[in-house]
């Protein structure tokens, strides 16, 4: 009947049109395997992509112990029954850092499933020994080293002297000196900050064992031992009883927020010519032991003080890698 074909064919023609849709998107997610399906083994091997291998690394069996409380010690529990092939992949991963040291995987290992710091971090605090216990665990420093001698809560100076401490003219400081070649130094610096229209000025150079110590009573005495010791060195604790360095100020601003001058500004970008650093840079206290002090300046030598700053490091790593470590700068 006319009416009843009528009404079939617009169904017929919409489970054709059905069909032919289904049809086409189950071949083309199909094609693409069907098309590429290795048609015997040597063709497998080249298109199946190898699994990607995991870098591990050794577990020393041996526990390290951290040393007990203090600013950077692991918190999270440490790694008591957790398998070694995860121990060894975590490992595995801090190996391709850079200065991995094999010597002190026990050591990286007890900041295990940190969530404080990072795998860089990890290395590089504990290539610094600032897993160690502060002040306690500290080591003498050597004036051996020169102008790269290493000042900081882990390595201490007692009642050290240097032998050519050179008064800084009128003029450059209110008072006090430097040793010679610091010293020498920092005039021209300041010379040339000078002449580029953003004059420093020295407000802290060398101080004394004596000297360090009456400062830092003060500031036990005013707060608190934990709080002074954040912003406060201890007496033969003190970089600033090596005559290496300076607390500098501008005349536009308090020394505290020496950052926000012209003067910090020229620093940054030219200080490291003259051979000095800033040394406690902005979110590296958990390897200077200081906060971030934009004023405190550390004269380490023209070479030294290039590579610190292109290679972004920190005096500590500097020491440990290249005067103590035996390592030659690349
Ligand atoms: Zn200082």
């Amino acid at each position: 009947m006319p009416s009843q074909t009528h009404l079939k064919r617009p169904w017929l023609r919409y489970g054709v049109l059905a069909a032919a849709l289904i049809a086409c998107v189950v071949f083309s997610f199909w094609s693409p395997f069907t098309s590429s399906a290795p048609s015997g083994p040597d063709e497998a091997d080249q298109t199946v992509p190898a699994a990607v291998k995991e870098p591990t690394a050794p577990v020393p069996s041996k526990r390290v112990d951290s040393g007990g409380a203090h600013a950077n010690a692991p918190s999270d529990g440490g790694y008591a029954g957790v398998p070694y092939a995860k121990l060894s992949r975590f490992l595995g991963r801090l190996s391709q850092l850079p200065h991995y040291d094999e010597d002190r995987a026990a050591r990286y290992l007890n900041y295990y499933g940190s969530t404080r710091y990072t795998d860089e971090q990890i290395v590089r605090l504990v290539n610094t020994d600032n897993d160690l216990v502060l002040f306690s665990d500290a080591v003498p420093a050597y004036a051996d080293d020169g102008v790269l001698m290493l000042v900081n809560k882990y390595h201490e100076m007692a009642d050290y002297e240097p032998d050519d401490l050179t008064d800084l003219p009128a003029g450059y400081a209110s008072w006090g000196a430097l040793r010679k070649e610091a010293c020498e130094a920092y005039i021209a610096m300041a010379d040339a900050a000078e002449a580029a229209g953003c004059p420093i000025f020295c407000n802290s150079p060398y101080r004394s064992y004596k000297m360090q110590q009456g400062i830092y009573n003060d500031y036990v005495n005013r707060h608190s031992l934990e709080l002074a010791d954040t912003y406060s060195a201890r007496p033969g604790f003190s970089e600033h009883q090596t005559g290496l360095c300076v607390d500098i100020t501008a005349d536009d601003v308090e020394y505290t927020e020496f950052d926000q001058s012209d003067a910090f500004r020229w620093m940054q970008a030219h200080a490291h010519e003259y051979g000095y650093i800033l040394r406690y840079g902005e979110g590296m206290e958990y390897i200077t032991g200081y906060i971030y002090e934009p004023w405190h300046y550390r004269y380490v030598g023209v070479q030294a003080a290039a590579y610190i700053r292109s290679h972004d490091l920190t005096l500590e790593e500097y020491y440990y890698y290249f005067v103590a470590g035996g390592e030659t700068p690349a």
